[in-house]
C-alpha cells in the first residue's frame, strides 16, 4: 500500500498534522530526521488511521503514491532549505513539496523558483492554529501553482476547521502567497492581542475593576459583535488565579512579552510595499517596549499624572467600542498590506476567501470576520474596510467613546498605543488636509526636493536662499 501524503518532520506540528490526515482516512507516510519520534507516533497514534513510517528519506518517498505530496514541518529558515536539499533529488517532475512551517514568503519565493526549474511543486502553505489546530482543523492557506492545488486542494480541504460547513482553505495565489498571508495574519493577531491588552489595562488601571471583574466584563463581550476566540481566552487567562499564592494569575506572570518573528516581519514587509500597519507596528513595538527591563527600571520614577479611578459606569461601554473601531482600523491596515502584496507580487489575492477561512481554526477567528467577508463580496476593489456600509457606521458610533477612552488613557497616563494609532490612522483618512504640505515645503526648503501644487500640474521649487521666487523644477 501506497500513502496518499506524507509528512516529514513529527514535532508537535506534523505529528498532528498527520494525525489529522490519518483520522480522516487518509494513509499518511510519516518520518522524522531522529527516528525516535516517528516510532513514538505510531505507537501512541497507530490505532487512529493508516501510518506508514519510514526511517530513511529513500523509503519515505517509496512510500507515496505518484505524484507525490510530501509536506515538510520542521523547523523554519535553515532546517527546511536542509530538508528540502535532502528530499528534492529522490523527487520527480510533477512531484510537489508543501511547507507548512512558518516560512518568511521571500524564501518561499526562492524556493518555490528552484524546484519550479526542476518540475516540482513547492507549496508554500501557511498553517494556523497551533497544535491544537493541526489536530482538529487548522486554517490552511497554500500557495504554489493552481496545478498543485489540484492534487492537494481537496486533502487539505479535508483536514481543514469548516465554518458553516466552508472549509477553511483555499488556494491563496502563486510562489509565495499563501506564507505572506499566513505572516499578515499573525500581525493581526498581535494587533487584536495588543488591543486586548491595552483593553484589559484600561479597565483596570482607569476604571479600578479587579482582574476577576474584567473577566466578567469580557464575557459579556464575548455574546456580542466582539465574539471570538481571543477575547474568550482572554476571559480565562483574567479568571485564573494562581495556585501558589493565590493571586490573579495575571498579576503573577512576568509583564515581558515575547515574539517569534512573523510581527515584525509584518512591519518590515509593510515598510516595504509603503503600506501604514500602525496597529501592528504598535504591537510589536509594545511587546518590544516591555521586554526591555533595564530601560523600564531607569524610568520607573518618572513623574506621571495621579490614577484616578474613572467614576463613569459607561466607561467599560466606551472601552468595548473603542476597542471595536481600533479592531476594524488594525484588519483594515492588514488586509491593506495584502492587497499591496498582492499587486506588487501579482498574486490575484481574493481578500473576501481571506477572512473566509480565518474563520475557522486560527487564533483571530470570529464572528467579526463574516463582517469583512461581506465587505469584499460587496466592493471587491474596495481600497479600505472603513468605508464598507456596516465598518463605517461602527465607526462613526464608536467614534465619540473612542476619543474620549484616548483621552482618558492619556490624561491617566495609561499607555495605549493601539487605540491612539488607530484613532490617528482614522483620522488622517478622514481629514480633508494634512501637515505633509508642510513636510514638503520643509524637504524644498533644506533638500530642494520640489512639491506639487494643488491648483497647477508639475512639479515646483521655491528659491528659499534667494529672493524666494517660484521656479518649474
Ligand atoms: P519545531 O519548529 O520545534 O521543529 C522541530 C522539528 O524540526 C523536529 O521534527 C526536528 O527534527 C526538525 N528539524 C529541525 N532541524 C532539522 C534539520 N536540520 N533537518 C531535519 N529536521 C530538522 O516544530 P513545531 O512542530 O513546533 O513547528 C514546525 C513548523 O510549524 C515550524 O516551522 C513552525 O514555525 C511552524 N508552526 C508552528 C506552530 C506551533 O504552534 N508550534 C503553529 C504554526 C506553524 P528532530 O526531531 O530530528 O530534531
Amino acid at each position: 500500500q501506497k500513502a496518499r501524503i506524507g509528512v516529514t518532520g513529527l514535532a508537535v506540528m506534523g505529528r498532528n498534522l498527520a494525525r489529522n490526515l490519518a483520522r480522516h482516512g487518509h494513509p499518511v507516510a510519516v518520518h522524522n530526521r531522529t527516528s525516535a519520534r516517528t516510532k513514538a507516533l505510531v505507537e501512541e497514534f497507530g490505532g487512529e488511521g493508516t501510518f506508514l513510517p519510514a526511517e530513511t528519506p529513500e523509503r519515505f518517498v517509496e512510500s507515496l503514491e505518484r505524484p507525490r505530496r510530501l509536506v515538510v514541518m520542521v523547523k523554519a529558515g535553515g532546517p527546511t532549505d536542509a530538508v528540502i536539499d535532502e528530499f528534492a533529488p529522490l523527487l520527480e517532475p510533477g512531484d510537489m513539496i508543501v511547507d507548512g512551517g512558518n516560512a518568511n514568503f521571500a524564501d518561499t519565493r526562492r524556493r518555490e523558483a528552484d524546484l519550479r526549474e526542476r518540475g516540482i511543486h513547492f507549496v508554500g502553505t501557511g498553517i494556523s492554529g497551533g497544535e491544537e489546530g493541526a489536530l482538529h482543523g487548522p486554517s490552511i492557506m497554500p500557495g504554489g501553482s493552481a496545478e498543485s492545488y489540484e492534487a492537494l486542494g481537496p486533502l487539505l480541504e479535508d483536514i481543514s476547521a469548516k465554518v458553516d460547513g466552508t472549509p477553511c482553505c483555499v488556494h491563496v495565489g502563486p510562489d509565495g502567497a499563501g506564507h505572506f498571508v499566513k505572516m499578515v495574519h499573525n500581525g493581526i493577531e498581535y494587533a487584536d492581542m495588543q488591543l486586548i491588552a491595552e483593553s484589559y489595562d484600561l479597565l483596570r488601571h482607569a476604571a479600578g475593576l479587579a482582574p476577576a471583574e474584567i473577566a466578567e466584563v469580557f464575557r459579556t463581550w464575548n455574546t456580542g459583535r466582539l465574539e471570538s476566540y481571543l477575547i474568550e481566552i482572554t476571559a480565562e487567562v483574567l479568571a485564573h488565579t494562581d495556585a501558589s499564592t493565590g493571586r490573579p494569575f495575571v498579576d503573577v506572570v512576568l509583564d515581558q512579552a515575547e515574539q517569534k518573528g512573523t510581527g515584525r516581519w509584518t512591519v518590515q514587509t509593510a515598510l516595504d510595499l509603503g503600506v501604514p500597519v500602525g496597529g501592528i507596528a504598535e504591537a510589536v513595538f509594545a511587546r518590544s517596549v516591555s521586554g526591555h527591563a533595564a530601560l523600564r527600571e531607569a524610568a520607573r520614577g518618572l513623574p506621571g499624572p495621579s490614577r484616578t479611578a474613572v467614576a463613569d459606569s459607561g466607561f467599560a461601554d466606551a472601552v468595548e467600542k473603542a476597542l471595536y473601531a481600533s479592531k476594524i482600523v488594525a484588519y483594515a491596515q492588514g488586509f491593506h498590506e495584502i492587497q499591496a502584496g498582492s499587486a506588487e507580487y501579482g498574486w490575484n489575492i481574493d481578500l473576501g476567501a481571506m477572512a473566509t477561512i480565518w474563520r475557522g481554526g486560527c487564533i483571530i477567528r470570529a464572528r467579526f470576520l463574516d463582517r469583512i467577508r461581506a465587505a469584499y463580496e460587496a466592493d471587491p476593489e474596495t481600497p479600505t474596510l472603513l468605508t464598507d456600509d456596516h465598518f463605517a457606521e461602527a465607526v462613526g458610533d464608536a467614534q465619540d467613546a473612542w476619543r474620549e477612552v484616548v483621552a482618558t488613557a492619556a490624561r491617566l497616563g495609561v499607555p495605549a498605543p493601539g487605540f491612539s494609532t488607530a484613532l490617528a490612522y482614522y483620522d488622517s483618512l478622514r481629514a480633508d488636509r494634512l501637515p505633509a504640505a508642510l513636510t514638503q515645503g520643509q524637504r524644498d526648503f533644506f533638500g530642494a526636493h520640489t512639491y506639487r501644487r494643488t491648483d497647477r500640474d508639475g512639479s515646483f521649487h521655491t528659491l528659499w536662499g534667494g529672493d524666494r521666487t517660484e521656479v518649474g523644477a
